[in-house]
């Protein structure tokens, strides 16, 4: 059985107040990325700035993680379980040209490039643009 909103804060000794809770549970009801915009249209009444927060919170603890998907808009999505957010943690994602909706794919892992001398790598982002199943 999945634990609950709270339950999983807890596990990353993060304190379960009620926005954290709403905020995790949109995250986990859905299975694309979602935006700031979108969770605060399924929030009633909440100061943007609060669920920045909240993200930014979740974001430290590796509940989650941003994805630039080309859009503009930053999304997020749930890390998978003993998710570090550590090199060997990034991923690929998938955009949907035609419902514009971003999707982790946590089975494609992005190798360490093969960089020229003195350089170091941080971060990749890659995302592999297409239709998605519900689309075709
Ligand atoms: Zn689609
Ligand atoms: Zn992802």
């Amino acid at each position: 059985m999945q634990e609950t909103a709270a339950e999983l804060l807890q596990q990353k000794n993060i304190k379960p107040t009620a926005m954290r809770q709403l905020v995790l549970e949109i995250l986990r009801n859905n299975p694309q990325a979602v935006s700031l915009l979108e969770i605060e249209q399924q929030l009633d009444h909440v100061d943007r700035s609060t669920v920045f927060r909240t993200l930014k919170t979740f974001q430290e603890n590796c509940i989650i993680h941003k994805i630039d998907d080309g859009t503009g808009a930053t999304k997020f999505a749930l890390c998978s379980e003993g998710c570090s957010c550590n090199l060997g943690d990034l991923h690929a994602h998938f955009y949907c040209n035609k419902c514009g909706q971003t999707s982790c794919l946590k089975d494609h892992l992005i190798e360490q490039p093969v960089l020229p001398d003195g350089f170091r790598f941080e971060s990749a982002n890659y995302v592999i643009k297409g239709i998605c199943a519900a689309c075709r």
